[in-house]
């Protein structure tokens, strides 16, 4: 795979580690759970949106760009990192947000993520729930150029080919980890949204023949439309990779069972899931993306879809800042 080839800027503490969760792997009495610390990739409290940005950022400053525009989520991790990465490359950065849960507490509107996105020097735009957010950001960049800037857009959750490269990075180096320590992995489980994740880790395996299967937990759409969305995106990374081919249907895997009302919307398996990894491993997960997909792998292996004796990798996406905008979900742990 040609990952070298692609202009890159260096955003990432890499390696992110891999460490044994020992006491959530007891306290589940199921596989041997590690996780890879995607949480720790350094940028503005860290996520998985800055490997992506590694690759879309250098294709920004290749293009001359002096604005980048994106959107996400009121609570977007993806936007509070690229506020970040604009900061520290020295680019305006206009944040378009869509008010998805139509939450109107202050803590969702104004703290966690939306906290970091003002600190970092973005604008900040609101829009209702069912807005067009790429025709808005097609709109915004069209009246920039008119101004005579050069803005650059980059799509929810920085997931197109050249976004997903950081997670075919993320593949490669896992896989070398796992090497290093003679770790055979059965499976990686990660929380899969915009898609670019999963589209990344797979391209990346399949494109090594690593052999290392991948199951996404949604947080948002249906399985059928998730798996179609993650699949398109793997062949056209594979394809940039210049593997064109290598990514079979079969090893998308995406189960949708774990979205519980909506996107953002609290489970009560995820405040089990974020309370348990928080008291076993002393992990702060979040509630949108890796507090969900903890709970569907902790649903999983009790109904006994992973086995004793197995090797299952979590990996954590980050996004715990977002836990400071959903005060409101958390009244039982508060108040215990
Ligand atoms: C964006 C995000 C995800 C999902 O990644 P995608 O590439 O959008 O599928 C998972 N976890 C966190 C914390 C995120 O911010």
């Amino acid at each position: 795979m040609k990952l070298a080839r692609f202009p890159r800027i260096r955003l990432v503490h890499a390696p992110t580690p891999l460490e044994p969760m020992k006491r959530l792997s007891e306290a589940l009495g199921g596989p041997n759970l590690w996780i890879k610390r995607d949480d720790c990739t350094g940028l503005a409290t860290g996520g998985n949106k800055t490997r992506k940005l590694e690759f879309l950022m250098a294709d920004a400053l290749a293009q001359k760009a002096d604005t980048v525009i994106t959107q996400g989520a009121t609570q977007s991790n993806h936007a509070r990192q690229t506020a970040a990465a604009a900061a520290k490359l020295g680019l305006a950065c206009e944040i378009l947000l869509e008010d998805r849960t139509g939450y109107a507490h202050d803590d969702y509107r104004r703290s966690g993520n939306v906290l970091l996105d003002r600190l970092f020097g973005a604008s900040v735009a609101h829009f209702p729930v069912g807005t067009d957010m790429d025709a808005a950001m097609a709109r915004r960049a069209d009246e920039l150029r008119a101004q005579g800037r050069r803005p650059y857009v980059i799509p929810g959750g920085g997931s197109n080919a050249v976004g997903a490269l950081g997670y075919v990075a993320c593949a490669l180096e896992l896989a070398e980890q796992a090497n290093a320590i003679d770790l055979p992995i059965d499976c990686v489980v990660h929380a899969t949204g915009s898609s670019g994740t999963q589209a990344g880790l797979v391209a990346g395996f399949e494109g090594s023949r690593s052999g290392i299967p991948v199951l996404g937990i949604g947080v948002r759409a249906a399985r059928a439309p998730q798996e179609e969305k993650v699949y398109a995106l793997a062949c056209a990374t594979a394809d940039l990779l210049g593997v064109a081919g290598a990514v079979s249907r079969a090893s998308v895997v995406a189960n949708c069972d774990y979205v519980g009302a909506g996107y953002g919307v609290p489970t009560p398996g995820m405040i089990e899931a974020v309370t348990m990894v928080a008291r076993t491993e002393g992990i702060a997960l979040d509630p949108v993306y890796s507090g969900k997909g903890m709970a569907g792998l902790i649903d999983l292996i009790r109904k006994g879809h992973f086995k004793r004796g197995q090797n299952v990798v979590f990996v954590h996406t980050g996004g715990a800042v977002g836990l400071f905008g959903y005060l409101h979900a958390f009244g039982p742990v508060l108040e215990a």
